[in-house]
């Protein structure tokens, strides 16, 4: 009954122990797991207990990574540290001493107390502090006597190892270099910095790589939950729309609730595209929506937009394609599902 997400558990354990590993050189950082959102399709508590596992294994998992603060509850399983990636903010209201808050603002700087990491911008230009700033966040943090974890440098997707350098030597000029914290870095580029600059220590904060950087461990099944003839011009959903060709209206596990017709707008090139998929959520009106479910190695289609726990789907034809409870393959987003079920087999 259930849209469920399947795990080859050897295969995807074996790629949390691959990624961990390079990125682990001992005395000079491992990787800070990132546990944030809807837990990349497998909860926030899920990802804590896994990054626990990877600590007892020795591979220098010593921080997690949250998202937000409102995260931490659902990680607190985790028993090393914990750091925020949302800047800290006078409402973010926690303490403790196994909490590192990353900070990107001078006037932050002078109210936060405990461990701080501290954020230089980047030409993501999402949060921190110039260059010149950082040096001034530096001596602030000395004089107010906060625990300076280390510096935050959030490159875009794809990194880019220049840029990279560049920050690192904005933190040297700083003075605190010690350690740098790095996300969208890759392998070969993680190497390089750590070769250039011997005395720091890198720690790379992953998450998608990790947790998803193995697709043939994951696969994704919904169950049929009705199945019906209709005739061309029958009418059928919410809107009485009519069936485009005589064939079956099938009710698929997983809607709306579950992120199910929700597209990347990424993929939208055309201002008018995006528009119209701001308007329709994501749907365009034709009622020819190819949806994320799958018989075999055909992909069917909406026959209306998802309803909130399921979806109807309409195939063409005379002989009846599925049963209740067949399973349909689905290929959906895993950081934008909520799955019914997470089934490691
Ligand atoms: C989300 C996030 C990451 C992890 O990104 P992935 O692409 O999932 O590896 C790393 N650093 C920061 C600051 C983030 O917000």
């Amino acid at each position: 009954m259930s849209l469920t997400l399947h795990v080859d558990e050897q295969r995807w354990r074996a790629n949390l122990a691959k990624v961990a590993g390079l990125a682990y050189v001992p005395g000079r950082g491992g990787v800070v797991p990132v546990a944030k959102g809807n837990g990349y399709g497998f909860g926030l508590a899920r990802l804590a207990g896994e990054a626990n596992t990877l600590r007892a294994d020795g591979l220098g998992v010593d921080t997690l990574a949250v998202g937000t603060y409102d995260e931490l509850d659902a990680v607190a399983d985790f028993t090393g540290d914990a750091v925020v990636l949302n800047p800290w903010r006078p409402f973010a209201h926690r303490v403790g001493d196994q909490l590192i808050h990353t900070v990107g603002r001078l006037v932050d700087l002078e109210q936060v107390q405990g461990r701080v990491l501290l954020e230089r911008m980047t030409s993501m230009k999402r949060h921190g502090f110039s260059a010149a700033e950082l040096k001034q966040a530096a001596d602030l943090a000395r004089e107010r006597g906060l625990q300076v974890e280390g510096v935050s440098i959030h490159l875009p997707l794809g990194g880019g190892y220049a840029e990279a350098e560049q920050l690192v030597l904005d933190a040297i000029a700083a003075d605190v270099h010690q350690t740098i914290w790095v996300s969208h870095l890759s392998a070969a580029e993680l190497t390089r910095l750590r070769e250039h600059y011997a005395d720091i220590s890198f720690r790379p904060r992953i998450g998608t790589e990790l947790w998803l950087g193995d697709r043939g461990a994951l696969s994704v099944s919904a169950t049929v939950l009705d199945v019906h003839p209709i005739k061309r011009g029958e009418r059928f959903g919410y809107r009485g729309r009519k069936a485009p060709r005589s064939g079956w209206i099938v009710i698929a596990s997983g809607g709306t609730a579950h992120g199910i017709g929700l597209t990347a707008p990424a993929a939208i090139s055309t201002a008018r595209g995006r528009a119209a998929t701001l308007a329709k959520g994501g749907l365009e009106a034709s009622g020819r929506l190819r949806s994320p479910y799958w018989l075999g190695d055909q992909q069917l289609l909406f026959a209306e937009p998802p309803h909130m726990q399921s979806s109807m789907l309409f195939l063409a034809g005379s002989g009846q394609p599925v049963a209740v409870s067949d399973a349909l393959a689905a290929r959906v987003r895993y950081t934008t599902t909520s799955f019914d079920r997470i089934s490691f087999d």
